[in-house]
């Protein structure tokens, strides 16, 4: 008999009660240091003093209002997203994948309303992770999810990750846009160079393309700035927000130049739930926290110290992991033995971390760890990792 949950997905057995800062409980107690965050959810740890404040008191005067009425928290989140990076204008929806098809439409309508319709195909890399909408499991192109799903969007075309040549040889006068990960997650936490990044917007400018950043995973901060393209001195046109946004309340965005989104007028694009006033409040207290002054330097200063433990436990450890990757908090060990070995181990030790594609094990800490997390962690790795034969 089919369970009341549609089983779609392949869960541990195992549920928490409770979450405090870089810990989740079981409810007979259990504790565990959360390297997972939901997959790069829950970027201030769980029960944040400030978000849960900001929750309850929306939670006690309006939940939602329809986009048909002005949305004033709905405002000032987009402001403050507009001020704070290189876009001109946001529109909220729910989830990653929201913001991805918007960003698809907008590139679309871009083109179709500059008088060339027939520039609608979208170029992505091969190991990339947009979603789960039709649309977006078109643009990633990963064949495990789109089995059974035919026929796929029609509209794109894939090259390898990081590989300059390909990618320009793949442009016809049908293309209308790049779309890539600065940092892809799911595909096994594969950092673009910055170089590969700057290239990138040098070929989308030569060709009058638009370049999409898709940050639902590396963005928010993980990186150690506010969005991980920042690194390379490059602005997309197009960016695609989520995970990390509302803190663990479902939000997304998808943001955009002035040039790139003129097109998206008044009925071009919409949500019942986007934007509402409880999301936002939730958003505009996640960014009170991540833009305080020195909030993102000491990301960056806890991830190179993570860094550099991670690196002594590869070289010390040939047999059991055979790479560190990444940037910032969104790390990758590449593993010799099956990763979900390792994973369950490092479970059964109390440490949670996310599988990823290429036999990598992904660290997603929450952003506010300190010293001490980092040295609990460590110390679970290491006896995991000993555990092995050498
Ligand atoms: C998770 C993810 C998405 C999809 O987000 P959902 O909220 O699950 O729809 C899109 N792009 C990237 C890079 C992601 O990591």
């Amino acid at each position: 008999m089919i369970p009341a949950v549609m089983p779609t997905y392949g869960r541990f057995d195992l549920a928490f009660d409770k979450g405090e800062g870089a810990y989740l409980f079981t409810a007979d107690g259990r504790k565990y240091l959360d390297f997972a965050s939901g997959i790069a959810v829950t970027v201030l740890g769980h029960a944040h003093p400030h978000l849960v404040e900001a929750l309850i008191e929306q939670g006690q005067k309006l939940w939602h209002c329809s986009n048909l009425f002005e949305i004033p928290a709905q405002k000032r989140l987009a402001e403050r997203l507009v001020a704070n990076t290189f876009a001109d204008t946001v529109f909220f929806g729910n989830s990653g994948a929201e913001a991805v098809e918007c960003a698809l439409k907008i590139v679309r309508r871009y083109h179709d309303e500059s008088g060339h319709p027939e520039r609608y195909r979208v170029i992505a890399c091969t190991g990339s992770f947009h979603g789960r909408t039709l649309a977006t499991l078109a643009a990633a192109g990963n064949p495990k999810y789109l089995k059974g799903y035919a026929p796929d969007v029609e509209g794109f075309d894939h090259v390898a990750f990081g590989n300059l040549n390909e990618l320009r040889a793949a442009i016809t006068k049908e293309t209308a846009a790049i779309l890539v990960e600065p940092i892809q997650g799911e595909g096994g936490i594969r950092a673009a160079s910055l170089d590969y990044l700057r290239g990138l917007r040098a070929v989308a400018d030569e060709f009058g393309l638009l370049l999409v950043f898709d940050e639902v995973q590396c963005g928010m901060g993980r990186s150690g700035k506010l969005f991980a393209h920042e690194w390379a001195g490059v602005a997309p046109d197009v960016m695609t927000v989520a995970k990390g946004l509302g803190g663990g309340f479902p939000v997304g965005a998808c943001l955009a130049t002035e040039r790139a989104a003129a097109v998206m007028t008044t009925g071009s694009h919409g949500s019942t739930f986007g934007g509402n006033p409880l999301a936002m409040a939730v958003g505009n207290a996640v960014l009170d926290v991540v833009l305080a002054d020195g909030f993102l330097p000491k990301v960056d200063r806890i991830a190179r110290l993570l860094w550099g433990r991670l690196e002594t436990l590869v070289a010390r450890y040939p047999k059991v992991f055979a790479e560190l990757r990444g940037a910032g908090l969104l790390l990758g060990l590449r593993c010799v033995v099956p990763n979900s070995e390792v994973i369950d181990k490092l479970m059964a030790e109390g440490l949670l971390t996310v599988a990823a594609g290429e036999n990598v094990i992904r660290l997603l800490p929450p952003l506010i760890i300190d010293e001490r997390h980092v040295e609990e962690a460590m110390g679970i790795l290491d006896r995991v990792a000993a555990s092995y034969p050498q």
